[in-house]
């Protein structure tokens, strides 16, 4: 076989880098190894960026997530009892976008479908050879047999397990990472959210979210230790411990049923660099991750789809490799804001293990500074709502 780029991954980095190219004609294959089943049923990210719904516009698959999609103007962050409203709006006079991953994901396929561009599914011990040369190849088994497909670029969309980033020689790759000593044990439930606005919350018990994912559904996370297991929470005691985290007002308002997802994510940093080697372009959680504190994961994704997308089309389109000369440099600037972001709320709001008085009271300092400083609160609305690219 032969195409333009074969795209490893079918997550929304993938997805999004298949449907932008498509519409300027350059051809793409997608080798993902679940199935399609398997990639819709998992439940992650909530919170899009403006510059996320324009791109997923431009892919054509936003009709759904504006007729669904929940815009919120604010957060609020609660400490000591009281709760504080960060006026994203009124501060940036941007706003977010309430739409579950999982549908973004489902919106792209269906786009991606419609066109009638290849996706293999289940595509098992992917290899990339010759990623350095001008003819890479990219290896797979499908249906018990081995294929082989010759490309111009491969875009490495495989999340941080993936095979991609993996095949970059040890010596041309450095990679910075921060593990966080806790976890958020995450419940879906099919009952109305607590609150119109998203609440993070600092409490001597430790950090817990309340989110949503559209009217009828939320989501909420209670900060755990990293060996806990999801058999160890049955729903009444998530319950039971969220309550004792929460203020009063959402107590009363919180609406508690069957989870229908239950799941620990570990928390990290990390970063992989360059995001480049050869002809391999990697994108998304490939070359990095952030602790979900900031909501900064699939916009990551898409802030980074964005410029390799218009690198890839300039190529093609007016024979400029400018634009793949800078995609790393261009992509990790932005990254590394968004990573710095993402340490600084997870800093913030949540309880560390081996915390000191003295950790504490710059904590508890820094969110006061926050609270009296609109400054500080500009600051905070400005990254959450995303950076320009
Ligand atoms: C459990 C969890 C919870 C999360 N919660 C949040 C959240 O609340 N908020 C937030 O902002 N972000 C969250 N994130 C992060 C966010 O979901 C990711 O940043 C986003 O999915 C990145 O998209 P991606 O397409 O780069 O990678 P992924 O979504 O990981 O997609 C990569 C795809 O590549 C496929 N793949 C992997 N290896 C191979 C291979 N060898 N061959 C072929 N295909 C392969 C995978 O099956 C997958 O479909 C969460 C992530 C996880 C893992």
């Amino acid at each position: 076989m032969r195409t333009q780029v074969v795209i490893i991954g079918s997550g929304p980095s993938g997805l999004l880098l298949g449907q932008l190219l498509a519409k300027e004609g350059i051809d793409t294959i997608i080798l993902e190894q679940k199935s399609k089943d398997y990639v819709l049923g998992r439940i992650r990210a909530g919170v899009l960026e403006e510059g996320a719904v324009r791109l997923i516009e431009q892919a054509g698959a936003a009709e759904r997530l504006h007729q669904q999609g929940l815009i919120h103007d604010g957060t609020e962050i609660a400490f000591d009892s009281a709760r504080h409203r960060i006026d994203f709006k009124g501060l940036t006079g941007k706003t977010v976008t309430v739409y579950g991953q999982t549908e973004v994901t489902r919106d792209l396929m269906d786009a991606r479908a419609s066109i009638g561009a290849p996706t293999v599914y289940e595509a098992l011990d992917v290899s990339l050879h010759a990623i350095e040369s001008d003819r890479p190849i990219v290896r797979f088994r499908a249906n018990g047999t081995v294929q082989e497909i010759e490309c111009d670029y491969v875009a490495g969309c495989d999340g941080f397990h993936g095979v991609s980033r993996r095949s970059i020689p040890e010596d041309r790759l450095k990679a910075f990472e921060r593990v966080y000593p806790f976890g958020w044990l995450g419940v879906l439930v099919d009952k109305p959210p607590a609150s119109n606005e998203l609440i993070y919350v600092n409490h001597e018990r430790g950090f817990a979210l309340c989110s949503m994912r559209s009217t009828t559904r939320s989501r909420y996370y209670l900060q755990c230790r990293v060996d806990e297991n999801v058999e160890d929470w049955p729903d009444d005691k998530f319950w039971e411990e969220l309550t004792r985290r929460l203020d009063p007002e959402a107590v009363s308002k919180l609406s508690t049923g069957p989870s229908i997802e239950k799941s620990i994510a570990p928390l990290r940093s990390f970063v992989a660099e360059p995001m480049r080697f050869g002809n391999l372009f990697l994108a998304g959680d490939a070359a990095h991750i952030v602790p979900p504190t900031g909501a900064k994961g699939l916009n990551l994704a898409a802030s980074d789809v964005a410029y390799l997308s218009s690198a890839i089309i300039d190529w093609y389109r007016r024979n400029s490799r400018g634009g793949l000369d800078a995609y790393a440099g261009r992509a990790l600037a932005r990254v590394w804001k968004a990573e710095r972001f993402s340490w600084w709320m997870t800093q913030i709001l949540h309880r560390f293990p081996e915390e000191s008085g003295f950790d504490q009271r710059i904590q508890r300092a820094e969110l006061e500074y926050l609270f009296s400083s609109t400054a500080a609160q500009t600051a905070l609305a400005e990254n959450y709502v995303g950076l320009p690219y």
